[in-house]
Protein backbone atom coordinates (compact mmCIF):
# COMPACT_ATOMS: atom_id res chain seq x y z
CA UNK A 1 0.00 0.00 0.00
CA UNK A 2 1.56 3.17 -0.94
CA UNK A 3 1.85 5.35 1.87
CA UNK A 4 2.06 9.19 2.14
CA UNK A 5 2.74 11.95 4.78
CA UNK A 6 1.51 15.64 4.72
CA UNK A 7 2.68 18.30 7.22
CA UNK A 8 0.74 21.23 6.89
CA UNK A 9 1.68 24.48 8.56
CA UNK A 10 3.13 27.51 7.48
CA UNK A 11 5.98 27.60 10.32
CA UNK A 12 6.72 24.19 8.89
CA UNK A 13 8.24 25.83 6.35
CA UNK A 14 10.48 28.36 8.08
CA UNK A 15 14.01 27.69 9.40
CA UNK A 16 12.81 28.37 13.12
CA UNK A 17 10.28 24.81 13.28
CA UNK A 18 10.81 21.30 11.92
CA UNK A 19 8.70 18.42 10.83
CA UNK A 20 9.34 15.94 13.73
CA UNK A 21 5.83 14.12 14.05
CA UNK A 22 6.66 12.44 10.57
CA UNK A 23 9.69 10.68 11.85
CA UNK A 24 7.18 9.11 14.51
CA UNK A 25 4.91 8.17 12.23
CA UNK A 26 7.30 6.66 10.33
CA UNK A 27 8.54 4.46 12.93
CA UNK A 28 4.92 3.66 13.35
CA UNK A 29 3.94 2.70 10.12
CA UNK A 30 7.49 0.46 9.54
CA UNK A 31 6.50 -1.38 12.83
CA UNK A 32 3.68 -2.92 10.87
CA UNK A 33 5.29 -3.34 7.59
CA UNK A 34 4.32 -0.47 5.89
CA UNK A 35 7.60 1.89 4.09
CA UNK A 36 6.64 6.07 3.39
CA UNK A 37 6.78 6.66 -0.46
CA UNK A 38 6.23 10.31 -0.24
CA UNK A 39 6.06 13.45 2.17
CA UNK A 40 5.17 16.42 1.55
CA UNK A 41 5.19 19.83 3.96
CA UNK A 42 2.90 22.31 2.80
CA UNK A 43 2.19 26.19 4.31
CA UNK A 44 -1.03 27.16 4.97
CA UNK A 45 -2.63 27.74 1.94
CA UNK A 46 -5.80 26.58 0.64
CA UNK A 47 -4.79 26.27 -3.16
CA UNK A 48 -1.12 24.72 -2.29
CA UNK A 49 -2.75 22.07 -0.20
CA UNK A 50 -5.64 21.24 -2.38
CA UNK A 51 -2.84 20.59 -5.09
CA UNK A 52 -0.64 18.10 -2.78
CA UNK A 53 -4.33 16.37 -1.64
CA UNK A 54 -4.83 15.59 -5.54
CA UNK A 55 -1.32 14.88 -6.39
CA UNK A 56 -1.04 12.40 -3.14
CA UNK A 57 -4.73 10.85 -3.98
CA UNK A 58 -3.40 9.86 -7.35
CA UNK A 59 -0.33 8.40 -6.37
CA UNK A 60 -1.09 7.12 -2.60
CA UNK A 61 -3.64 4.83 -0.91
CA UNK A 62 -3.25 5.62 2.25
CA UNK A 63 -2.72 9.10 3.03
CA UNK A 64 -1.57 10.72 6.72
CA UNK A 65 -2.21 14.27 7.07
CA UNK A 66 -1.36 16.29 10.33
CA UNK A 67 -1.82 20.12 11.43
CA UNK A 68 -4.34 22.56 10.71
CA UNK A 69 -7.44 21.26 12.52
CA UNK A 70 -7.40 24.08 14.53
CA UNK A 71 -9.66 26.93 15.32
CA UNK A 72 -8.19 30.05 13.52
CA UNK A 73 -8.95 31.33 10.30
CA UNK A 74 -5.76 29.55 8.41
CA UNK A 75 -6.38 26.20 9.65
CA UNK A 76 -8.32 24.96 6.53
CA UNK A 77 -7.05 21.44 6.32
CA UNK A 78 -10.67 20.00 6.89
CA UNK A 79 -12.27 21.69 4.45
CA UNK A 80 -10.10 21.60 1.58
CA UNK A 81 -10.06 17.65 1.87
CA UNK A 82 -13.60 17.95 1.46
CA UNK A 83 -13.90 20.22 -1.64
CA UNK A 84 -11.60 18.32 -3.40
CA UNK A 85 -13.46 15.10 -2.23
CA UNK A 86 -16.63 16.85 -3.60
CA UNK A 87 -17.86 16.11 0.09
CA UNK A 88 -20.09 17.99 2.37
CA UNK A 89 -19.35 18.80 5.45
CA UNK A 90 -21.86 17.93 8.24
CA UNK A 91 -22.06 19.50 12.13
CA UNK A 92 -21.53 16.87 14.60
CA UNK A 93 -23.47 18.28 18.10
CA UNK A 94 -21.90 15.84 19.97
CA UNK A 95 -18.48 17.43 19.32
CA UNK A 96 -19.32 20.80 20.15
CA UNK A 97 -20.79 19.01 23.59
CA UNK A 98 -17.83 17.51 23.82
CA UNK A 99 -15.40 20.58 23.12
CA UNK A 100 -17.86 22.82 25.24
CA UNK A 101 -17.27 20.69 28.49
CA UNK A 102 -14.01 20.67 27.78
CA UNK A 103 -13.69 24.55 28.15
CA UNK A 104 -15.86 24.14 30.90
CA UNK A 105 -13.68 22.21 33.11
CA UNK A 106 -11.43 25.01 32.86
CA UNK A 107 -13.38 27.21 33.46
CA UNK A 108 -14.20 29.02 30.65
CA UNK A 109 -16.83 29.93 27.64
CA UNK A 110 -15.85 28.04 24.58
CA UNK A 111 -14.93 30.73 21.95
CA UNK A 112 -17.04 30.82 18.86
CA UNK A 113 -14.57 30.13 16.87
CA UNK A 114 -14.04 26.54 17.72
CA UNK A 115 -17.20 25.50 16.26
CA UNK A 116 -15.16 24.73 12.74
CA UNK A 117 -13.64 21.88 14.84
CA UNK A 118 -17.08 20.50 14.91
CA UNK A 119 -17.80 19.94 11.12
CA UNK A 120 -16.73 16.29 10.13
CA UNK A 121 -15.91 15.56 6.45
CA UNK A 122 -19.47 13.23 5.58
CA UNK A 123 -18.96 9.51 5.71
CA UNK A 124 -15.82 10.04 8.47
CA UNK A 125 -14.89 8.28 11.61
CA UNK A 126 -14.04 10.82 14.46
CA UNK A 127 -10.88 9.93 16.23
CA UNK A 128 -11.02 10.95 19.75
CA UNK A 129 -8.44 13.63 21.19
CA UNK A 130 -8.21 13.44 24.58
CA UNK A 131 -5.40 16.07 24.79
CA UNK A 132 -6.99 18.92 22.32
CA UNK A 133 -9.57 20.50 20.81
CA UNK A 134 -9.48 19.08 17.56
CA UNK A 135 -10.96 15.86 16.94
CA UNK A 136 -9.05 13.86 14.21
CA UNK A 137 -11.17 12.16 11.08
CA UNK A 138 -10.72 8.64 9.58
CA UNK A 139 -11.89 8.07 6.11
CA UNK A 140 -11.90 4.74 4.56
CA UNK A 141 -12.85 5.16 0.64
CA UNK A 142 -13.03 2.53 -1.77
CA UNK A 143 -9.23 3.18 -2.71
CA UNK A 144 -8.08 5.14 -0.46
CA UNK A 145 -7.16 5.63 3.51
CA UNK A 146 -7.02 8.80 4.59
CA UNK A 147 -6.28 10.12 8.36
CA UNK A 148 -6.27 14.04 9.57
CA UNK A 149 -4.62 14.65 12.76
CA UNK A 150 -3.63 17.27 14.92
CA UNK A 151 -0.25 18.93 13.95
CA UNK A 152 0.64 19.34 17.89
CA UNK A 153 2.85 16.50 19.17
CA UNK A 154 1.19 15.66 22.46
CA UNK A 155 -2.00 14.90 21.14
CA UNK A 156 -1.11 13.26 17.70
CA UNK A 157 1.02 10.82 19.11
CA UNK A 158 -1.40 8.76 21.35
CA UNK A 159 -3.98 9.20 18.80
CA UNK A 160 -2.02 7.65 16.43
CA UNK A 161 -1.35 4.79 18.31
CA UNK A 162 -4.64 4.45 19.68
CA UNK A 163 -6.66 4.87 16.45
CA UNK A 164 -4.77 4.81 13.16
CA UNK A 165 -2.13 1.95 14.09
CA UNK A 166 -5.15 -0.50 15.06
CA UNK A 167 -6.97 0.45 11.81
CA UNK A 168 -3.94 -0.16 9.42
CA UNK A 169 -2.57 -3.11 11.15
CA UNK A 170 -5.03 -5.30 9.30
CA UNK A 171 -3.49 -3.56 5.87
CA UNK A 172 -0.03 -4.00 6.58
CA UNK A 173 2.06 -5.62 3.47
CA UNK A 174 4.55 -8.38 5.46
CA UNK A 175 7.09 -7.45 8.24
CA UNK A 176 9.85 -4.78 9.06
CA UNK A 177 12.36 -4.94 11.45
CA UNK A 178 15.08 -2.50 12.17
CA UNK A 179 18.61 -2.71 13.74
CA UNK A 180 20.73 -0.07 14.78
CA UNK A 181 24.20 -0.54 15.60
CA UNK A 182 26.53 2.81 16.41
CA UNK A 183 29.65 3.50 16.33
CA UNK A 184 32.68 6.19 17.51
CA UNK A 185 36.31 6.57 17.18
CA UNK A 186 36.12 5.53 13.53
CA UNK A 187 36.23 7.46 10.07
CA UNK A 188 33.56 6.85 7.61
CA UNK A 189 35.52 5.68 4.92
CA UNK A 190 37.75 3.23 7.04
CA UNK A 191 34.23 1.72 8.55
CA UNK A 192 33.43 1.12 4.34
CA UNK A 193 36.33 -0.36 4.10
CA UNK A 194 36.11 -2.63 7.48
CA UNK A 195 32.36 -3.70 6.13
CA UNK A 196 33.64 -4.56 2.72
CA UNK A 197 33.35 -8.38 3.72
CA UNK A 198 29.86 -7.85 5.48
CA UNK A 199 28.53 -6.16 2.50
CA UNK A 200 29.14 -9.16 -0.20
CA UNK A 201 27.29 -11.56 2.52
CA UNK A 202 23.79 -9.33 3.25
CA UNK A 203 21.03 -11.96 3.63
CA UNK A 204 18.03 -11.12 1.55
CA UNK A 205 15.45 -9.45 2.35
CA UNK A 206 17.83 -6.54 4.40
CA UNK A 207 19.19 -3.74 3.54
CA UNK A 208 21.83 -2.14 4.99
CA UNK A 209 22.34 1.71 5.35
CA UNK A 210 25.19 3.67 7.08
CA UNK A 211 25.12 7.41 8.54
CA UNK A 212 27.69 9.57 9.93
CA UNK A 213 27.80 12.43 12.04
CA UNK A 214 30.75 14.60 13.42
CA UNK A 215 31.97 11.88 15.48
CA UNK A 216 29.34 9.23 15.63
CA UNK A 217 28.62 6.25 12.52
CA UNK A 218 25.71 4.66 12.87
CA UNK A 219 24.72 1.02 10.64
CA UNK A 220 21.29 0.74 10.09
CA UNK A 221 20.16 -2.61 9.09
CA UNK A 222 16.74 -3.05 8.13
CA UNK A 223 14.42 -6.57 7.19
CA UNK A 224 11.33 -6.09 4.90
CA UNK A 225 9.73 -9.01 3.80
CA UNK A 226 7.18 -11.71 4.54
CA UNK A 227 9.35 -14.22 6.58
CA UNK A 228 8.17 -14.96 10.03
CA UNK A 229 9.67 -12.58 12.55
CA UNK A 230 11.82 -15.35 14.23
CA UNK A 231 13.07 -16.10 10.85
CA UNK A 232 13.95 -12.42 10.43
CA UNK A 233 15.32 -11.53 13.58
CA UNK A 234 18.22 -14.84 13.22
CA UNK A 235 18.78 -13.40 9.76
CA UNK A 236 19.54 -10.39 11.05
CA UNK A 237 21.16 -11.71 14.42
CA UNK A 238 23.71 -13.48 11.84
CA UNK A 239 24.29 -10.42 10.39
CA UNK A 240 24.87 -8.03 13.24
CA UNK A 241 27.58 -11.01 14.31
CA UNK A 242 29.31 -10.45 11.28
CA UNK A 243 29.85 -6.63 11.39
CA UNK A 244 30.43 -7.18 15.43
CA UNK A 245 33.71 -8.96 14.21
CA UNK A 246 34.26 -6.42 11.77
CA UNK A 247 34.04 -3.75 13.94
CA UNK A 248 33.63 -4.47 17.64
CA UNK A 249 36.48 -1.85 18.82
CA UNK A 250 34.75 0.84 18.09
CA UNK A 251 30.65 -0.49 18.58
CA UNK A 252 29.22 1.00 21.57
CA UNK A 253 25.60 0.18 21.22
CA UNK A 254 23.47 -2.71 19.11
CA UNK A 255 20.28 -1.30 20.53
CA UNK A 256 20.62 2.26 18.90
CA UNK A 257 21.08 3.68 22.12
CA UNK A 258 23.50 7.20 22.03
CA UNK A 259 26.40 7.39 23.69
CA UNK A 260 25.37 9.13 26.70
CA UNK A 261 22.70 6.71 27.14
CA UNK A 262 25.51 3.96 27.16
CA UNK A 263 27.97 5.77 29.04
CA UNK A 264 24.71 6.30 31.97
CA UNK A 265 23.62 2.50 32.05
CA UNK A 266 27.49 1.72 32.46
CA UNK A 267 27.69 4.52 35.66
CA UNK A 268 24.58 3.34 37.05
CA UNK A 269 25.76 -0.35 36.66
CA UNK A 270 29.48 0.20 38.32
CA UNK A 271 27.92 2.86 40.95
CA UNK A 272 29.92 5.92 40.56
CA UNK A 273 29.41 9.32 40.07
CA UNK A 274 31.05 11.56 37.18
CA UNK A 275 31.66 15.45 37.76
CA UNK A 276 32.90 17.32 34.50
CA UNK A 277 35.11 20.45 33.19
CA UNK A 278 34.57 22.14 30.40
CA UNK A 279 36.47 24.63 28.75
CA UNK A 280 36.01 24.87 24.59
CA UNK A 281 32.49 22.35 25.05
CA UNK A 282 31.09 25.34 27.20
CA UNK A 283 28.46 22.65 29.10
CA UNK A 284 27.29 20.68 26.24
CA UNK A 285 28.86 17.29 28.12
CA UNK A 286 26.68 18.14 30.98
CA UNK A 287 23.91 19.11 28.64
CA UNK A 288 24.51 15.45 27.07
CA UNK A 289 24.60 13.67 29.96
CA UNK A 290 21.79 15.31 31.37
CA UNK A 291 19.50 14.48 28.73
CA UNK A 292 19.60 10.95 29.33
CA UNK A 293 16.45 10.61 31.70
CA UNK A 294 17.55 9.15 35.31
CA UNK A 295 20.97 11.06 35.20
CA UNK A 296 21.00 12.45 38.84
CA UNK A 297 21.74 8.90 40.17
CA UNK A 298 25.44 9.52 38.36
CA UNK A 299 25.54 12.83 36.89
CA UNK A 300 27.01 15.43 40.23
CA UNK A 301 28.14 18.73 38.09
CA UNK A 302 29.71 20.13 35.09
CA UNK A 303 31.50 23.31 35.57
CA UNK A 304 31.76 25.81 32.58
CA UNK A 305 35.53 26.79 33.16
CA UNK A 306 35.60 29.63 30.01
CA UNK A 307 38.01 31.76 31.05
CA UNK A 308 41.78 31.23 32.99
CA UNK A 309 40.01 33.13 35.90
CA UNK A 310 37.56 30.73 36.36
CA UNK A 311 39.81 27.29 36.14
CA UNK A 312 41.94 28.68 38.76
CA UNK A 313 39.04 29.79 41.52
CA UNK A 314 36.60 27.13 41.03
CA UNK A 315 39.05 24.13 40.58
CA UNK A 316 42.38 25.36 42.14
CA UNK A 317 43.77 24.73 38.80
CA UNK A 318 47.38 26.79 39.37
CA UNK A 319 47.82 30.10 37.99
CA UNK A 320 51.66 29.09 37.52
CA UNK A 321 50.54 26.45 35.90
CA UNK A 322 48.49 27.97 33.48
CA UNK A 323 51.02 30.62 32.73
CA UNK A 324 53.30 28.32 31.93
CA UNK A 325 51.56 25.24 29.83
CA UNK A 326 48.20 27.32 28.57
CA UNK A 327 45.76 26.88 29.11
CA UNK A 328 44.93 24.17 26.06
CA UNK A 329 47.44 22.25 27.55
CA UNK A 330 47.73 18.39 29.06
CA UNK A 331 48.87 19.84 32.14
CA UNK A 332 45.43 22.11 31.88
CA UNK A 333 43.42 19.21 31.42
CA UNK A 334 44.85 17.49 34.36
CA UNK A 335 44.53 19.62 37.06
CA UNK A 336 40.88 20.36 35.92
CA UNK A 337 40.03 16.83 35.79
CA UNK A 338 41.35 16.53 39.06
CA UNK A 339 40.34 19.76 40.46
CA UNK A 340 36.49 19.06 39.46
CA UNK A 341 37.02 15.43 40.92
CA UNK A 342 37.90 16.94 44.34
CA UNK A 343 35.42 19.82 44.73
CA UNK A 344 32.53 18.00 44.06
CA UNK A 345 33.74 14.40 45.46
CA UNK A 346 32.63 12.65 42.99
CA UNK A 347 34.37 9.12 41.70
CA UNK A 348 35.25 10.34 38.22
CA UNK A 349 36.41 13.77 37.43
CA UNK A 350 36.25 14.39 33.25
CA UNK A 351 38.02 17.63 31.55
CA UNK A 352 38.04 19.59 28.19
CA UNK A 353 40.12 21.82 26.89
CA UNK A 354 41.21 22.93 23.31
CA UNK A 355 40.85 24.86 20.54
CA UNK A 356 37.31 25.25 18.73
CA UNK A 357 37.99 28.01 16.26
CA UNK A 358 37.87 29.78 13.99
CA UNK A 359 40.37 31.59 15.72
CA UNK A 360 42.91 31.27 18.10
CA UNK A 361 45.43 28.69 16.36
CA UNK A 362 48.88 28.79 16.33
CA UNK A 363 51.60 26.20 14.53
CA UNK A 364 52.01 24.56 18.11
CA UNK A 365 48.33 24.47 19.32
CA UNK A 366 46.06 24.73 16.03
CA UNK A 367 42.45 24.80 16.28
CA UNK A 368 40.75 21.30 17.11
CA UNK A 369 43.44 20.45 19.39
CA UNK A 370 41.82 19.24 22.34
CA UNK A 371 43.28 17.77 25.66
CA UNK A 372 41.18 15.15 27.76
CA UNK A 373 41.23 14.13 30.75
CA UNK A 374 40.34 11.66 33.38
CA UNK A 375 40.35 11.72 36.85
CA UNK A 376 39.81 8.57 39.02
CA UNK A 377 40.68 7.32 42.82
CA UNK A 378 43.86 5.52 41.14
CA UNK A 379 45.30 8.29 38.85
CA UNK A 380 44.54 10.74 35.95
CA UNK A 381 45.01 10.33 32.38
CA UNK A 382 45.32 12.43 29.43
CA UNK A 383 44.72 12.29 25.84
CA UNK A 384 45.55 15.01 23.14
CA UNK A 385 43.58 15.03 20.58
CA UNK A 386 43.40 17.02 16.70
CA UNK A 387 39.88 17.55 15.61
CA UNK A 388 38.52 18.92 12.19
CA UNK A 389 35.73 20.90 11.08
CA UNK A 390 34.03 23.79 12.35
CA UNK A 391 33.50 25.56 15.44
CA UNK A 392 30.21 23.74 16.38
CA UNK A 393 32.02 20.22 14.93
CA UNK A 394 35.02 20.48 17.09
CA UNK A 395 32.74 21.02 20.07
CA UNK A 396 30.94 17.67 19.36
CA UNK A 397 33.70 15.79 18.61
CA UNK A 398 34.97 16.51 22.05
CA UNK A 399 32.18 15.68 23.86
CA UNK A 400 32.14 12.63 21.78
CA UNK A 401 35.57 11.63 22.70
CA UNK A 402 35.36 12.69 26.31
CA UNK A 403 32.43 10.29 26.75
CA UNK A 404 33.68 7.22 24.76
CA UNK A 405 36.90 7.76 27.48
CA UNK A 406 34.74 7.52 30.05
CA UNK A 407 32.88 4.43 28.92
CA UNK A 408 36.16 2.68 28.57
CA UNK A 409 37.06 3.55 31.23
CA UNK A 410 34.17 2.26 33.01
CA UNK A 411 34.44 -1.23 30.84
CA UNK A 412 38.26 -1.98 32.33
CA UNK A 413 36.64 -1.50 35.97
CA UNK A 414 39.83 0.30 36.75
P1 LIG B 1 -1.96 22.85 14.02
O1 LIG B 1 -2.59 21.52 14.18
O2 LIG B 1 -1.70 23.19 12.60
O3 LIG B 1 -2.75 23.90 14.72
O4 LIG B 1 -0.52 22.78 14.70
C1 LIG B 1 -0.31 23.24 16.02
C2 LIG B 1 1.16 23.17 16.43
O5 LIG B 1 1.62 21.83 16.36
C3 LIG B 1 2.12 23.94 15.54
O6 LIG B 1 2.26 25.27 15.91
C4 LIG B 1 3.42 23.20 15.74
O7 LIG B 1 4.10 23.70 16.87
C5 LIG B 1 2.98 21.77 15.99
N1 LIG B 1 3.13 20.99 14.76
C6 LIG B 1 2.31 21.02 13.68
N2 LIG B 1 2.73 20.16 12.73
C7 LIG B 1 3.85 19.57 13.22
C8 LIG B 1 4.77 18.58 12.71
N3 LIG B 1 4.58 18.03 11.50
N4 LIG B 1 5.81 18.23 13.48
C9 LIG B 1 5.97 18.77 14.70
N5 LIG B 1 5.16 19.71 15.24
C10 LIG B 1 4.10 20.10 14.52
MG1 LIG C 1 -1.03 24.98 11.81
Amino acid sequence: MKTEIIAVGSELLTPDFQDTNSLFLTTGLNGIGLGVSFKTVVGDDECDLARVFRTALGRSRLILCMGGLGPTEDDRTRETLAKVLGLNLVFRKDILARIRERFRRRGMDMPPSNCKQCYVIEGAEVLDNPNGTAPGLWLAAARHRIALLPGPPREIRPMFENHVLPRLAANGTGLMVRREIRLTGLGESSMESLMKPVYAAVPAGISVTTLASPGDLSIHLTYRGAAPRAAAETSLDGLEKKIREALSPWIYSLNGDNLEAVVGSLLKEKGKTVACAESCTGGLLGHRLTGVPGSSAYFLESAVVYSNAAKTRRLGVPKALLEKHGAVSAAAARAMAVGVRKTSRSDIGLSVTGIAGPDGGTTRKPVGLVYIALAHAKGTAVTRNHFFGGRAQVKAQSSQKALDILRKFLIKGT
